[in-house]
């Protein structure tokens, strides 16, 4: 189980959502912000403070945005290398986007 961030946030990126994180697992990408899958620990205090409403539970991910589990997870393995780095700081954050938030439209 694990929140999952969805397109809403692309260009957006507010921040909000990270301090309120008590394990800190919201991490900066480009475009958007991503959410650590295994670091997550699902307390659902991020939803609550989205101002766009772009977080959701993983199992209530409205489909038009289902591919966005996978894209955060994959912020983590694929694009960045990182893994579970334990905690989101200077060292973990980057101006690299998920290919498919890269290859989406500008707002
Ligand atoms: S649900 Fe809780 S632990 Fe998971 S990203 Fe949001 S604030 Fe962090
Ligand atoms: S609060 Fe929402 S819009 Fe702001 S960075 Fe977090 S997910 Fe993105």
């Amino acid at each position: 189980m694990t929140h999952v961030i969805t397109s809403a946030c692309i260009d957006v990126k507010d921040g909000a959502c990270v301090p309120v994180c008590p394990v800190d697992c919201i991490y900066t990408g480009g475009r958007m912000l991503y959410i650590q899958p295994d670091e997550c620990i699902d307390c659902g205090v991020c939803l609550s403070v989205c101002p766009v409403a772009a977080i959701y539970e993983d199992h209530a991910v409205p489909a038009g945005e289902a591919a966005f589990t996978a894209i955060n997870a994959e912020f983590f393995s694929t694009v960045t290398g990182w893994g579970a780095p334990g905690g989101a700081d200077a060292r973990f954050t980057t101006d690299k986007d998920h290919p498919e938030v890269a290859a989406r439209a500008p707002k």
